[in-house]
């Protein structure tokens, strides 16, 4: 296969994986997350975002089945978890989107410099002054916040 070939297969399976949404966040898409790794030849290499998340187990069920609808079954799928997904993968784009589904983003490099995390960004008036109510969200991803100047709760997505 060429070079060119390659690269035209791998835009075709970003360009569909761009469509498959995270299963507990529906406004980002897996490649938006950053699972997806590479394209290698005809192998899809993804890496798993929160291990023990069982979202994790949709999103690789979830990305086969786009990939069969657009008929590249012959694509395999190949999880890999070194090194492990980290929340700085997410895209700037997958960020603006979870601000927009009014979800923090998680501070960007906290969780490569193991920093404690900075504090939470509201993500309705983007306000610092923030507080954490729970380390449980609406999911296990999430950690429950709330804004102390609008006063709103909303998650956020926790570092690692
Ligand atoms: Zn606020």
């Amino acid at each position: 296969m060429s070079a060119i070939a390659e690269l035209s297969l791998k835009d075709r399976i970003l360009e569909i994986l761009s469509h498959v949404p995270d299963p507990e966040i529906p406004c980002v898409s897996v490649v938006d997350l950053g699972i997806v790794r590479e394209v290698r030849g005809t192998t899809l290499v993804i890496t798993p975002t929160y291990t023990g998340c069982p979202a994790t187990i949709a999103i690789e069920q979830d990305i086969r089945a786009a990939l069969d609808r657009a008929s590249m079954s012959l694509i395999k799928i190949e999880t890999t978890l070194s090194p492990p997904w980290t929340t700085d993968w997410i895209s700037e784009e997958g960020r603006a989107k979870l601000r927009a589904y009014g979800i923090a983003p998680p501070a960007k490099g906290a969780a490569k410099h193991s920093l404690r995390e900075a504090p939470a960004e509201c993500p309705r008036c983007g306000s610092l002054h923030t507080e954490e109510l729970s380390r449980f969200g609406s999911t296990p991803c999430k950690a429950l916040h709330r804004c102390l100047d609008c006063r709103e709760p909303f998650d956020r997505f926790k570092c690692h």
